[in-house]
């Protein structure tokens, strides 16, 4: 849109050129254990001294895309209804696109980006694929698909929140009343029926190992710009 606020919202170069993280991005149904080995992979990396960090669904629920009822206790209804994000589609849309601004900041800043998210919808997570790997490279976004059937999840429920959809408690509940489509190409698929976590997170560090994000160790600034 060819607006007054884009035409005067300039993109600011910087000195400093930082060497990339990357974005693990782990998706599939609530329960299947994203956070579980989210966590597991960030243990292994903090011990080799890799810089990481690790973003959560229901964590970054709270802070960045809290639900319009949790910052009604701050702010008034007309800001809680426009910034705050339910579990609709385009909720969900705006949900992930603003957690790959995010990831791709933290990428840049020489993190490697282990996010958790459900993310239920394919378009939404090639965005974010596009926005992070056209800004570095094409092996800065590593899908993990995190495969277990929906009966496995749901006999885990480790929330509760199977529970609460069959009840009728929870509306667009993914796998039940809102649908997820599986990645067609992901770097990486695993099994988590299949393996506990520790095998899966290893499973992810050799795969980071191979295509070359754990050479260079912990982020730091590296060249300055020559252009100056
Ligand atoms: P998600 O983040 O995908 O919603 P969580 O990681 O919060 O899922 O929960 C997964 C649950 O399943 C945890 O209670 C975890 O201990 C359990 N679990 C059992 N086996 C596995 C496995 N192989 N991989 C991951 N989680 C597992």
């Amino acid at each position: 849109l060819n607006t007054p606020e884009k035409v005067n919202v300039v993109w600011h170069p910087h000195k400093v050129q930082r060497s990339r993280g990357c974005v693990v991005w782990f998706t599939g149904l609530s329960g299947c254990g994203k956070s579980t080995i989210a966590s597991e992979v960030d243990h292994l990396l903090h011990g080799r001294d890799v810089g990481c960090t690790v973003l959560d669904g229901d964590n970054v629920r709270h802070g960045l895309n809290a639900s319009p009822e949790i910052l009604s206790q701050s702010y008034d209804d007309n800001f809680s209804q426009r910034f705050g994000l339910g579990f609709g589609p385009v909720d969900r849309q705006e949900n992930i696109r603003r957690i790959g601004c995010v990831s791709e900041l933290f990428c840049a800043a020489g993190i490697i980006t282990l996010a958790a998210f459900v993310s239920p919808y394919r378009d939404d997570r090639d965005q974010v694929r596009k926005l992070v790997t056209q800004s570095g490279g094409k092996t800065d976004f590593v899908e993990v698909y995190v495969n277990a059937p929906l009966d496995v999840c749901e006999a885990r429920d480790p929330k509760g929140l199977y529970k609460k959809a069959r009840a009728g408690e929870i509306k667009n509940f993914t796998g039940i009343g809102s649908p997820y489509e599986p990645p067609l190409a992901p770097e990486l698929e695993l099994l988590s029926h299949t393996a506990t976590p520790d095998v899966l997170a290893v499973q992810v560090v050799n795969y980071l190992e191979q295509i070359g994000k754990l050479s260079s160790g912990s982020p730091t600034a590296t060249t300055e710009r020559e252009d100056r």
